[in-house]
């Protein structure tokens, strides 16, 4: 589904990604964990082309993104609808909510469907209904941003990123703005997606999420993969002395 091969990406003289590879099958539940600095949301702002990388390629559904072979060989970036095309089919959530503050919850999981898939609106506001029914907030459908919790946006936030109906769901630290009481609400629906056969990338400090919803862990530090495995190998006997120090420090 999504496939990163040997992707290297530098700011300036900083770089931050080294040559990383991985890949990602349907329905597969990857989690990211590692320190702060370590380049795990600048990967997964490269998987989805919200950043450009220097070298290597990053496939979706066996689509090159960033670049597409031209017949001559060359490689050419992809751009405009074609990007934004391929985009649409990659939900992505962050740890900023970043909702529209003048919409209400119903009008920004109706936007996307209408202005990027053009649905009608009536169309739009039926999938937005069930989405937000979905994610517990049937009942919050016409409050604007201001007026629901951390954890009832983000889950809004999550309905709008399924409301384009994305093969792929990228996470970047959804819950770690959340006053701790709000986490579990939001961790649950990850989890459901999870379990409903969503395939998904999670970068997340809650290791016990990590441990029961992903299928597999990758260790991230200083800009490589140092290790992936199984939750239950990683968090019992991880085998680099890095991600053992990683570990006893958040766990
Ligand atoms: P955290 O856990 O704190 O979110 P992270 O693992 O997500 O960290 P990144 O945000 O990917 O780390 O950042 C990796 C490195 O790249 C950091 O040193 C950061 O300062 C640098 N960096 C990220 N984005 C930019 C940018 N747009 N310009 C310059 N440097 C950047
Ligand atoms: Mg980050």
């Amino acid at each position: 589904m999504i496939k990163a091969e040997s992707i290297s990406k530098s700011f300036g003289k900083l770089e931050v990604l080294k040559e990383i590879s991985l890949e990602v099958k349907q329905g597969e539940v990857v989690a990211i964990i590692g320190p702060s600095g370590s380049g795990k949301s600048t990967f997964l702002r490269c998987i989805n082309h919200l950043e450009s990388i220097d070298s290597g390629n990053v496939y979706f559904d066996g689509q090159p993104i960033g670049f597409k072979q031209l017949p001559n060989g060359k490689k050419a970036p992809i751009k405009g609808k074609e990007l934004c095309q391929l985009r649409s089919q990659i939900g992505m959530v962050f740890q900023k909510f970043n909702l529209f503050p003048h919409m209400t919850a119903l009008e920004n999981v109706m936007e996307g469907p209408i202005t990027v898939l053009g649905k009608s609106k009536t169309e739009a506001r039926d999938l937005a209904e069930e989405l937000l029914a979905k994610v517990g907030l049937a009942d919050k459908a016409e409050n604007y941003p201001s007026q629901l919790s951390g954890g009832q946006q983000q889950r809004v936030a999550i309905a709008r990123a399924l409301a384009m109906k994305p093969k792929v769901m990228l996470f970047d630290e959804p819950t770690s703005a959340l006053d701790p009481e709000l986490v579990g609400e939001v961790l649950n629906v990850m989890k459901n997606l999870a379990n409903e056969g969503m395939t998904m990338i999670v970068v997340t400090h809650e290791m016990g999420f990590a441990r029961e919803v992903a299928d597999r862990v990758v260790f991230m530090d200083d800009g490589k993969i140092l290790e992936i495995g199984k939750p239950e190998n990683i968090f019992t006997s991880p085998k680099h002395p890095r991600t053992k120090d990683f570990l006893r420090s958040v766990l």
